[in-house]
């Protein structure tokens, strides 16, 4: 393993020394708009100030204190008023349009890095590290080179997917994560919070859910909440039905259908059953869980999943279901999720908060015509079977739904990255997502703009059946996300493979010397395209 791990290490060193360093040159996601200045540098000192006179902004604050410290080994002081020349100026601009619009100029007078947010100004410290990592000749010198950036995302929401519910993740392994997260400009968490195999947050008055595992407490979820905040990173909560809910069903055995009541519900074994649509505590225990949940988090979306619903197993057998449909002139079992997200969905209105659902269509393969069922406009959809998102992203313009697109063959992070590469169990066949192809996914796949005006975001899922702990989902994780990561924040005219591929390698090497598990991607070092 040593002798491995060493191995790699050479290939990224050897790899970074044949690149050109320059202060451009680690640029992650590459930024919209860069003008070089003529060469010229300005040199820092202990003597240098951070002026920073917002509050609100004392996260980025502190993190500049950080990378000058690490990169210059300067130990500069953080002070409200400006003392003239040469000093790094943090400050909000209500003049920039959007919310994560931001301005770095480095010039002979200082640096200013301004932002529309607190959170724009934060990855305007990110790209500052970005920088000063390229340039690490002129850093270790305490001298930067001139710049002027203007910069703000592509897409609003650039996600990331954790599934705590299959392999638990403790929360100090989640704020690892994220700390990667801000980084690369990712601004919103999913968690998977609730599965066959495990149901990961605290109920008040439930207590029986979370019986059979670890899981997160509220206040541990909310201390969770403050420090993603703190990183401008949003925690989506996902909690989903009707399917994949053996571990609810393992603590309400009664509110599954009478087609499997008899049959054992065991934790992480049994899979493809379903709660029923037909009980009428089913809608009064979801009804407190949403309500529970949508206090917890401050995020505005609640996703409940929506997806793999085995209804022909479940739905289909059940006396009480069979009923129901007769009563509403149902004709196919799949009519009841319109009645069964009726309900449910009304609890997360009321709780002031919109649902996400994973899309499902009418097949699981193209041709895949329409949805499974008609979503209301309100829902945010996720797009995520392979081969379908052209079709989800057009059927969801013509029904009026925001898309999310988490497309499984760019986006499946779980997905092994090269032939015969990791995971090495619970793989059941999943397809190959090279970082060459994820770097191919355009969320816009080339449509005029006003196709793609319903488009928020994208979302990089780890699906973690074969994700056992954090080294694993981060060695998946990287360096694919950095390719993610562009494809939400850069305008196309501004990506280019071979640029990426050489921006690539000190962001690993980065990584590594933090302690991030990373996947060197030796099957395109060398390869001149
Ligand atoms: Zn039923």
């Amino acid at each position: 393993m040593i002798k491995r791990l060493f191995i790699l290490g050479f290939t990224l060193c050897f790899a970074t020394l044949m690149s050109a360093q320059d202060n451009l040159s680690a640029l992650m996601p590459m930024p919209n708009n860069i003008v070089s200045g003529k060469g010229t540098y300005l040199t820092l000192s202990n003597r240098t100030n951070i002026v920073c006179a917002d509050k609100t902004l004392s996260f980025a604050a502190s993190e500049l204190h950080r990378i000058l410290h690490e990169r210059m080994n300067l130990n500069v002081s953080v002070t409200g008023r400006s003392t003239g020349k040469g000093s790094i100026l943090l400050m909000l601009d209500s003049s920039l349009k959007g919310m994560e619009h931001y301005r770095l100029k480095v010039g002979s007078e200082g640096i200013t890095i301004a932002g529309r947010s607190a959170a724009a100004v934060l990855y305007g410290v990110m790209t500052f590290d970005q920088l000063l990592m390229g340039d690490n000749y002129h850093s270790s010198h305490c001298q930067i080179a001139s710049v002027s950036i203007d910069d703000s995302p592509r897409f609003a929401r650039r996600e990331l997917m954790l599934d705590p519910a299959r392999h638990f993740l403790p929360i100090k392994d989640v704020k690892f994560y994220i700390d990667q997260m801000v980084k690369y400009k990712f601004n919103v968490l999913q968690l998977h919070l609730t599965d066959d195999q495990g149901w990961r947050i605290e109920i008040k008055g439930r207590e029986k859910l979370t019986e059979t595992g670890p899981f997160y407490t509220q206040a541990e979820l909310k201390e969770l909440v403050d420090y993603a905040a703190e990183r401008a990173v949003e925690i989506v909560p996902e909690l989903d039905i009707p399917g994949h809910t053996v571990a609810f069903l393992h603590a309400y055995p009664e509110l599954g259908c009478t087609s499997n009541d008899t049959v054992p519900k065991v934790v992480g074994t049994t899979t493809n059953m379903m709660v029923c649509a037909s009980v009428l505590e089913v809608y009064t225990v979801y009804k407190d869980i949403i309500t529970q949940v949508a206090a917890l988090f401050p995020s505005p979306y609640i996703h409940l999943g929506g997806d793999e619903a085995a209804v022909s197993k479940n739905w289909a057998l059940c006396d009480r279901c069979k009923m129901t449909m007769k009563m509403n002139g149902f004709t196919k079992p799949e009519q009841l999720m319109i009645l069964f997200f009726d309900k449910m969905l009304k609890y997360v209105r009321e709780a002031g908060k919109t649902a996400i659902l994973w899309c499902e269509l009418d097949n699981i393969y193209p041709p895949a015509n329409d949805y499974l069922f008609p979503y209301p406009k309100d829902v945010q959809l996720v797009s995520w079977r392979n081969g379908l998102t052209p079709t989800t992203i057009s059927l969801t313009r013509k029904h009026g739904n925001q898309v999310l697109l988490a497309p499984g063959e760019y986006a499946y992070f779980d997905y092994p990255q090269l032939k015969g590469d990791l995971p090495e169990f619970n793989n059941w066949g999943m397809p190959v997502t090279t970082l060459r192809k994820s770097y191919e996914f355009d969320p816009g796949y080339g449509l005029p703009e006003t196709e793609q005006a319903h488009i928020v975001g994208v979302m990089g899922t780890l699906w973690g059946e074969a994700i056992v702990d954090i080294n694993r989902a981060c060695y998946m994780t990287f360096p694919r996300a950095f390719a993610l990561s562009e494809a939400g924040w850069t305008e196309m005219k501004n990506r280019s493979w071979k640029s990426f591929k050489a921006r690539i390698y000190p962001n690993l090497t980065e990584l590594m010397k933090k302690g991030v598990s990373v996947r060197a991607p030796f099957e395109i070092a060398g390869v001149g395209e």
